[in-house]
């Protein structure tokens, strides 16, 4: 059968990946049927998944509006996945962004949606690696560092296993850009509902990308050098809904803190 073209040479099929399991909770149809069977014994544990990955997506675009109506102009987008509903450039139609991504196919669907847009460009790079997606020629050419730029880390710092390799990626980004940058962050966690996410963890492992939930002061550890703006640090439905209904349930349901801050 003759592969489809959002894929790559070097996808496994067999091999879960986060991108791929969160774009079938999505309603995405850029997935595999290992993919599909992993995900769906996490809605299992979560049947509300779908919508905890929407309101995860609901918080990315607050931030990013929020930064925008500052006066940023650039982002990068680390752990961006792949492209669904409202990507970062549609949201902040004036921005130059970079995205970056671990996972063949998020770049390869990347590359397929942005060929026509000047304005952004796609990564293939291990945010483990600072360096490699700060020195890519597509950040280089895009990205101006002399101004500032809003970093987004959103659902992706749970997929670094210990703190202090997590701290060492956001100090290595913070220490890149200027000051007057903005960050938007959003990071699972087992507060809320402890038992399920135990488990959830225990089946992300046979993904490719196995998770790492951490505590609200494990993550609030990892926002050193940044000013939070009110809410602070607080769940992701939390952080100023567009509605205030928006929240007519207990808030830890949705088992994500995010923030939203300036460098100083
Ligand atoms: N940021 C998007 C959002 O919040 O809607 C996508 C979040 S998705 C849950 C996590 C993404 O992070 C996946 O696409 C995964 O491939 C990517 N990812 C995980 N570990 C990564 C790493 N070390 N470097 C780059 N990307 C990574």
């Amino acid at each position: 059968m003759e592969s489809p073209d959002w894929t790559s040479d070097t996808v496994d099929p067999d091999q879960p990946s986060a991108a791929r399991m969160y774009d079938y909770y999505l309603g995405g149809s850029h997935n595999f049927a290992s993919d599909r069977e992993l995900a769906r014994q996490v809605l299992e544990l979560f049947p509300d998944g779908p919508l905890l990955a929407q309101a995860n997506r609901g918080f990315l675009h607050r931030g990013v509006r929020y930064l925008q109506s500052r006066g940023i102009r650039q982002f990068l987008d680390l752990g961006s996945g792949i492209p669904t509903a409202g990507n970062v450039h549609e949201v902040a139609p004036d921005a130059t962004v970079v995205y970056v991504d671990i996972d063949p196919v998020a770049v390869a669907h990347s590359e397929a949606i942005l060929a026509d847009v000047d304005r952004a460009g796609i990564v293939h790079a291990d945010i483990r690696r600072p360096a490699d997606v700060l020195t890519d020629p597509v950040t280089r050419e895009l990205l101006d560092f002399s101004q500032p730029i809003g970093l987004l880390m959103v659902a992706v710092l749970h997929f670094v296993d210990t703190d202090a390799e997590a701290a060492r990626i956001t100090a290595a980004f913070r220490d890149a850009i200027p000051a007057g940058s903005g960050l938007v962050l959003a990071h699972g966690t087992m507060e809320g509902r402890p038992e399920e996410v135990k488990r959830i963890e225990e089946l992300y492992q046979r993904s490719a990308n196995p998770t790492t939930t951490r505590s609200r002061s494990q993550i609030a550890g990892l926002l050193d050098g940044w000013e939070l703006v009110e809410p602070g640090l607080t769940w992701v439905v939390r952080w100023r809904p567009d509605w205030p209904d928006d929240v007519a349930y207990d808030p830890s349901w949705c088992g994500n803190y995010g923030a939203v801050g300036w460098k100083r």
